[in-house]
């Protein structure tokens, strides 16, 4: 098994697991990956740490050195670490869980998780602002 990170055309992130690298390419031809926040079939595998790298490099033109990106990683690697240590997953049940949490002030729990573009607008109006961050694979 092996995890991809996908991206689709309006840029949503989401990540996927296919049985070997050959499946996602023919899983691709077939038309059978589409997103799954807006079901649009144009999607791409992406990575999502080096994506913030590319946003810099468009906008400064300038090349970052190989070794920066190396530190970056490692930062955000350590970023991985410290939010899987210090908080607790609550995968996509992510949204209704940070309600739980936002409205009984007792509780000061740490969760992280996934939402969807929809799910994120929603709890913005309730006035619950989410942090995201890249996440990085592990090395192995
Ligand atoms: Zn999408």
């Amino acid at each position: 098994m092996i995890k991809y990170n996908l991206k689709c055309e309006n840029n949503h992130e989401f990540e996927s697991w296919f049985s070997d690298s050959k499946d996602f390419d023919k899983l691709k031809k077939k038309n059978l990956i589409e997103c799954i926040f807006c079901q649009t079939k144009k999607v791409e595998k992406s990575i999502m740490a080096p994506r913030v790298a590319n946003l810099k490099l468009q906008n400064n033109q300038k090349k970052i050195p190989q070794l920066k990106i190396k530190k970056f990683k490692k930062d955000l690697q350590n970023l991985r670490k410290f939010v899987e240590k210090n908080f607790e997953y609550v995968d996509n049940n992510f949204a209704n869980k940070v309600r739980e949490v936002y409205y009984d002030k007792k509780s000061k729990k740490n969760i992280y998780g996934s939402t969807t573009e929809e799910e994120r607008e929603e709890l913005k109006e309730e006035g619950i602002d989410l942090m995201s961050i890249p996440w990085v694979e592990k090395d192995n």
